[in-house]
């Protein structure tokens, strides 16, 4: 299945092409700014409220949840969208500050999303692929996530997965990603060696190589040791955009197709390498 290019698609499938970067960076921005604005006004104008209920939305994220997020009445979310046709009004044009303020608090976060909402597979295969490194055979992890080999090969191959199963691998992944398998046996020791071979030869990098807020994101890229000059442009192209243009972290970061937290981590390496010249 495929999503139309767009925000859910830049948020669910990690896909950066100039669309998606450009929807993203208007939802950060449309955002951002009703914040600010609800902080000073007595009613805020309700469209873009109204556009961030529509975003989460096209995430997959029902009325039910979005209210219960912000603790709303489900009521209140539907007058904000479609107003009171009983009563024949349309949809509001100002709402409360607390009330916008609250639905603009709930964004598209990975527990939020349903179940069965399909995402991009890529956090997932990393997961498992860095168990493998360590020596954790497919065999003891799809037994630990009770799949059969066949899934778990398939997941291995398939470009997206649902969150229920992008879930479970996270969880396996943070009890298991700084433990080696149990060598009880000569049996367990070949295994763990064959895991560790094949990962090696397929160019799987180990749990190390990864940040937890890099790992989901399709475009980072594993920290082997040689990646300077990447972070380097990075932080340069991104130190033009936020001085110079006035960008947010989080547009520049969205216009550079890469992660909030690489940005900001290129630029304080800069920094400290500025200070110590
Ligand atoms: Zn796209």
């Amino acid at each position: 299945m495929a999503r139309d290019h767009g925000y859910a698609r830049y948020k669910l499938d990690g896909c950066r092409c100039y669309i998606c970067g450009y929807a993203n960076a208007v939802y950060c921005e449309r955002r951002e700014r009703a914040i600010a604005y609800g902080t000073w006004q007595p009613f805020v104008d309700a469209e873009p409220i109204r556009l961030h209920v529509r975003d989460l939305q096209s995430c997959g994220l029902g009325l039910r949840r979005i209210a219960e997020a912000a603790s709303v009445d489900r009521k209140r979310l539907q007058a904000l969208l479609n107003g009171r046709p009983e009563r024949g009004t349309g949809p509001q044009e100002k709402v409360r500050p607390a009330l916008a303020a609250a639905i603009l608090a709930v964004e598209a976060s990975f527990d939020l999303l349903g179940a069965t909402t399909v995402i991009d597979a890529t956090g997932t295969r990393r997961r498992l692929q860095a168990l493998v490194t360590i020596g954790w055979s497919q065999a003891k992890l799809g037994a630990r996530l009770s799949w059969t080999p066949a899934n778990f090969s398939a997941l291995m191959r398939e470009p997206q997965t649902i969150v229920r199963t992008a879930r479970k691998v996270r969880c396996l992944y943070d009890e298991l990603w700084d433990q080696a398998p149990p060598e009880d046996g000569h049996r367990e020791k070949i295994a763990t060696n064959r895991a560790r071979n094949m990962a090696k030869a397929r160019g799987w990098v180990p749990p190390q190589a990864w940040d937890d807020d890099t790992i989901d994101d399709p475009s980072a890229r594993p920290d082997i040791g040689a990646k300077t000059s990447q972070a380097q442009a990075i932080a340069e192209n991104s130190h033009e955009l936020i001085v110079g243009q006035g960008y947010t972290t989080e547009q520049a970061a969205a216009r550079l197709g890469v992660g909030i937290s690489y940005v900001q981590k290129a630029r304080r390496a800069t920094k400290r390498q500025a200070v110590s010249a």
